[in-house]
Order: C-alpha cells, then structure tokens, then sequence
C-alpha cells in the first residue's frame, strides 16, 4: 500500500515546512509540495495537523517482575498497543539478566515475550548486573544481534559497585555503545528509608524523603568521574534534579560527553503528589521521586535550551492494588508508574503550546536524538527520504483531558489522570501501514525487533 500524505505541516531535519510526503512500502520516498500523487496511492489529508517522525520512547519496563507479585500491569502486548496510540513507534525496553545468568538468556527471554506480541517497533538496552570475563565476551555478540546500549544501576539491589560500572563503560564504549544509570547513590537510599522508618514514617511521603536530591546529584557526580576515567560516553537516566543538571553540565564545560534524558514526571508532576490524601500518593511513588518545583523549572530550561537529550517515560505500571504491597510500609511499594502513552500530548502541550520550546527541538527529544544516541539514525527518527515510514498525524486542534478510560494501558491509573492536553495522536503509520486512525488502533501486532548499530555521538 502506498500513501500520500497531504498538505501537513512537517517536521523534517531540515526544519518546518507546509508539504506532503509520499509513502511507497515501508520508506519514505519523497517529501515536497504538490507532490503528484501515483495510481494506487491512497491520499490522507493532514491540513492542520503536524507530521511528525514516529516518537522513540528511549525508557520502558514492560512485563517487568514477570510471574511475581509486583509483576506490571503492562504486557508487551498492552504495553506497546498503549506506546503506540500515544505516538511511539519504537521503544527501547530493559533486558535484565537473572544474577549470575548470562546477557543472551536475558535477550532470549526478552525476545520471546515481545515478539508476536508487540504493536509498536522495540529493542532492548541490556543490563548489567555482574561483570566477569564471560559478560565482558558477550558484548561483541550482543551488538552483532542488534543490542548497542546497556544499563547498570547504582542503586537497588542490582546495583554495581564502581569497579564494575568503570569497566562496563570502558567496555561498551570500545564497541560504540553507550551506557545508561539509574543515578542514585544505593546505599544512602537505605538509610534513609531505615531512618525514616524508625521515626514511624511508613506512607507514601516518607519516599521523596528517603532519597531526597543530594542522594542522585552524588550519584551523577561518581558516575560521571567514573566515566571520566573510562574514557566514554554515558548516559545519565531519568534526571531529575537541578544539582544532576548543574553537575553534568560541569562536567560537558570540561569537555566530557554527557548525555542526559529526564522524563515526563520530572517536567510535569512535583512533591506536591505526596500530600495526596490516604494511599493516592502511592500511584507516584518512582525513583527518582518528583522534585521541587525548582527542579521541574531547572529541568525544562534544560529541555528548551538543549542540555536534555532525549525524554523517555519509564514507564513501568503497577495497579494500585500491586502498590498496595507497601500499605504499612512505603519501602514495600513497587517503585514506577506508567504514562507511555502520555509522551507526546505532554511534551506538545506543556513544550511546544505553553511556548517552552519548538516543533523542531520536541522531535529531537522524542525521536531524533533517541534515534542517533542509540543506533537507529536516519532509518528511524527522521522524516526524510529513504527513512522507513514510521510516522505520526498529529492534530493539534483538539483539546482533551487524560484518562484511563479512553487510553491503552492495563494499569488502572494514568498519573496525569484529568490533566488537559491540545492535541491528540490521530494517525499512526508503522512501516508504512495505518496501525492507527482517527486516534484509534486498527492493526495491532505489527511490532517488530529494531536490530541497532552503534551510537551516533554528537557531544
Ligand atoms: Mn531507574
Ligand atoms: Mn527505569
């Protein structure tokens, strides 16, 4: 089938144009105005509304505890189905290997629950849990297999000492790849969760308070200066304090690559969600937690001015009865939420319409730089000539609120529940098909395994 999408206005690396864009297979293969339009060619109107690259959510866990009690609401095939009709086209989940099992059972394991299952594109960042001669050997095949970007964890249990995260940087970095943490400092995070236990603190506010800023900005602080050392290029996940920021900028005015993404609920949520009455505060109980509202202005300056790379929204969804396991005891609530579906709309509403930043500067967050960073660019995460045709419509005209009952996730809560959005994702082109219409799936399953080179770098 081929599509001719007409008169929309298009973000392309080249800048904002009035154009069409013509579809043949799964590429794109041209882009200009008054295209003629072929025999077969089937026409969508886009008068009025934005055509965008498809979104690459840099950030999910899906299917995440699978077969324990704190397992996610979201399977791959809810989880992407709701990535999807929020405008992702790709995500990039986290392949997390059982302690002492090797990197390939991990992506076995990941690769089984997501394949026939998957409504949007997805490749896994895999993550390191132990560092011996044996994973070290694994890396090469994991970059022939399509896997270029890994995690490790400075916190939680999982977490690596700095031995172990130098010598996953130098080593991922030899094969182009990059290296994501969770930047908080692990065992100040347990400490303070004892401390404020013992003062008789056990609901939900305790959280923010157990691993307050100074626990992430040492983290970004240690995981940079290991880095340093390594000699590569790092990414620092979910930002989501001033202080990170302020240090990882430090560190760039030295001449050090830095990469940072923050995500949706650091922009958009602050502490304020722990006043919430009874259990509510639960749904927002993440690491990091939401911030001050110093922090959520320090982090969109970051966004508009450039030093915030890419916004993914680790999603990672437990039903309120799931967070209900930390009832007596915060410490018991499984950290994460969900909001895949959300990216965009937010993104759009609060960035571009709120006059924080450009179409141009929201489609390098949400797919340019995600697509470059992580071994995609310029097949995906341009709308350009020659790229494969994943592709949204987005209308702008509309003014909506969020909601469970109208969005794709099986978690029963959206944490940005009633907040109102402009504008909502009304095609969805994956491969050069329509998955979804009128702001409605209508194929599902098209999902396939995005095999990924190396890091393009830019800083
Ligand atoms: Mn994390
Ligand atoms: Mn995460």
């Amino acid at each position: 089938m081929s599509f001719l999408l007409k008169n929309g206005t298009l973000v392309t690396p080249g800048g904002v144009l009035t154009g069409d864009v013509l579809l043949r297979g799964e590429r794109i293969a041209a882009i200009g105005s008054h295209l003629p339009c072929p025999l077969g060619t089937e026409v969508l109107d886009c008068t009025g509304k934005l055509v965008l690259p498809g979104c690459i959510d840099t950030h999910t866990h899906f299917e995440m505890n699978k077969g324990l009690p704190n397992e996610t609401a979201d399977d791959w095939a809810s989880g992407t189905l709701s990535a999807l009709c929020g405008g992702t086209t790709t995500v990039l989940d986290f392949a997390e290997p059982e302690r002492g099992a090797s990197l390939q059972s991990a992506l076995d394991t990941w690769h089984s629950r997501a394949e026939g299952h998957a409504s949007c594109n997805y490749g896994f960042h895999m993550t390191i849990k132990d560092w011996n001669e044996a994973i070290r050997a694994e890396l090469p095949a994991m970059a022939k297999q399509g896997v270029s970007s890994y995690k490790i964890y400075l916190a939680y249990q999982l977490r690596v000492s700095d031995a172990v995260a130098y010598e996953a940087v130098k080593a991922v970095s030899a094969l182009g790849g990059v290296t994501g943490c969770h930047c908080e400092n692990g065992e100040l995070v347990e400490l303070g969760v004892k401390e404020q236990k013992a003062r008789g603190n056990l609901g939900p506010r305790a959280h923010p308070a157990a691993r307050p800023p100074a626990v992430e900005a040492e983290a970004v602080c240690r995981y940079l200066a290991i880095a340093e050392r390594a000699g590569g290029a790092v990414n620092v996940v979910h930002l989501s304090t001033k202080r990170g920021l302020e240090l990882a900028r430090a560190a760039r005015d030295r001449g050090q690559p830095v990469y940072l993404e923050t995500c949706p609920q650091y922009l958009l949520l602050d502490d304020s969600v722990y006043d919430l009455p009874g259990f509510e505060s639960a749904k927002y109980v993440f690491s990091p937690p939401a911030r001050s509202r110093e922090d959520v202005e320090a982090l969109w300056e970051a966004v508009a001015d450039g030093s915030i790379d890419t916004v993914g929204t680790d999603h990672c969804s437990f039903t309120t009865e799931v967070k209900a396991l930390g009832r007596e005891d915060f410490s018991g609530i499984p950290n994460g939420m969900p909001g895949v579906e959300d990216r965009l709309r937010l993104l759009y509403t609060y960035g571009v319409a709120a006059g924080r930043i450009g179409l141009e500067r929201l489609v390098e967050l949400l797919s340019a730089n995600p697509a470059r960073l992580f071994g995609m660019w310029p097949l995906r995460g341009a709308l350009a000539v020659d790229s494969i045709a994943d592709i949204v419509i987005y209308d702008p005209n509309i003014t909506e609120r969020i909601s469970t009952k109208t969005n794709h996730s099986a978690c029963d809560y959206d944490p940005y529940e009633g907040m109102e959005v402009r504008g909502r994702v009304d095609t969805v082109l994956l491969g050069g098909e329509v998955a979804v219409s009128e702001g409605k799936p209508v194929r599902t399953g098209l999902g396939r395994f995005v095999h990924r080179g190396g890091a393009q770098f830019w800083r």
